[in-house]
């Protein structure tokens, strides 16, 4: 009798964790194949990353206090710590660091979307690509720079920029914008890439016309090219980053009812800290924030859209001295090359939630994959 009414109680307990459980779902019929499939509340339609390359905690410090002791930053409810290490160096370039951020696996220093062995992985890009997403990339380096390169080109050396820009080619994506017009128009193959995407896309450069000039017909992808070479510094004025980032969500939102994936990155503030440039750092940064900011807001009223703002490395080591006032700061440097430190992480919108806590750089591209429900058993050898 005893043993009965603790199986009971057992199968009362189940039946109570069943009902918790389910209750945060919605069921919805797929009258297409005729099955039932769960669909999670809380999974985001639209994924926007945001790279600010070279961005540790010192360098949105110093754009803070420089700002007034405020960062639109502070908006993110999830915050979280990634280790940076590459495959086979603890200080990560951008290569690595953006292959495994696209692919979940670590790799060499100086890849592109490729692993150890320079075998090309299928970038969440990719996958976003076949599972009928829109897709896009926005840099203010050249886009076939290493960090937009490692989601779209699988190449074992950075700076093959020619094969990179080859690439391009190869994958739909729904819109590009970035600097290096020369790596697709004035090749030692004396190829021309730009006229070789044909139809389906639209592309301009900044030689034909300015990018906020441009009415982007939705109905095809959009690639625009806003340099010869490296795009200039901020202060130098360079300032397409905040009209690039309006009309890329604008323009993938319309492209695909299933949702988009965009990377934005803020490229320079990596610059500046090679340059150990406190001020070229701040610049970079400001700009950034003000883009970080729109997207925000871009999210908060969609509501159906996931913000992660992250680094992939800082730059410099470096730090505020001590005779600093808000005012006025003073910064040091203890390299021009890349530390080892930490990189934060900030989150917002549906799924935000996995990004709490610490972890590898590679858990990023397996968070993205968990809060957009695709499936966890992966092998992504391309
Ligand atoms: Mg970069
Ligand atoms: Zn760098």
């Amino acid at each position: 009798m005893k043993h009965l009414k603790s199986i009971f109680s057992l199968i009362l307990f189940c039946l109570i964790l069943s009902a918790c459980k389910s209750s945060n779902k919605t069921i919805v019929e797929d009258d297409m194949i005729n099955t039932w499939v769960e669909e999670d509340d809380n999974m985001p339609k639209n994924i926007i990353l945001m790279i600010g390359d070279g961005m540790g905690l010192t360098q949105i410090s110093a754009g803070m206090y420089r700002l007034g002791n405020q960062t639109n930053l502070e908006k993110f409810p999830v915050v979280g710590l990634q280790k940076t290490h590459a495959g086979d160096e603890l200080i990560t370039d951008s290569a690595a660091s953006a292959t495994a951020i696209a692919t979940g696996q670590k790799t060499y220093n100086g890849a592109i979307g490729v692993d150890m062995d320079t075998l090309p992985l299928y970038t969440f890009l990719e996958e976003a690509e076949d599972n009928e997403l829109a897709t896009g990339l926005v840099a203010t380096s050249t886009i076939v720079h290493a960090t937009p390169a490692s989601f779209i080109s699988h190449n074992p050396y950075r700076r093959n920029y020619e094969e990179i820009a080859a690439d391009f080619l190869k994958t739909e994506v729904d819109l590009f914008i970035g600097g290096g017009k020369k790596y697709f128009d004035n090749r030692e193959d004396e190829q021309n890439l730009l006229e070789q995407f044909g139809d389906d896309y639209q592309i301009s450069h900044f030689v034909e016309a300015e990018l906020e000039d441009i009415i982007i017909d939705p109905d095809k992808n959009f690639g625009y090219l806003t340099s010869n070479k490296d795009p200039l510094p901020v202060s130098q004025g360079r300032d397409y980053l905040l009209t690039a980032a309006k009309k890329s969500v604008d323009h993938l939102a319309k492209r695909s009812d299933k949702g988009f994936f965009l990377m934005i990155e803020g490229s320079q503030i990596d610059w500046g800290g090679h340059a150990n440039d406190m001020e070229y750092i701040i610049s970079e940064f400001i700009e950034f924030n003000t883009v970080i900011g729109e997207i925000f807001e871009f999210a908060k009223e969609d509501g159906e859209t996931l913000v992660v703002v992250t680094a992939d490395h800082e730059t410099g080591g470096f730090a505020i001295q001590t005779e600093s006032t808000m005012d006025t700061l003073v910064g040091s440097f203890t390299t021009g090359k890349h530390s080892g430190t930490m990189v934060p992480l900030f989150a917002y919108g549906p799924g935000s939630e996995h990004f709490a806590g610490i972890y590898e750089n590679t858990e990023i591209y397996h968070k993205m994959r968990q809060a957009i429900g695709w499936s966890e058993n992966k092998d992504n050898e391309k």
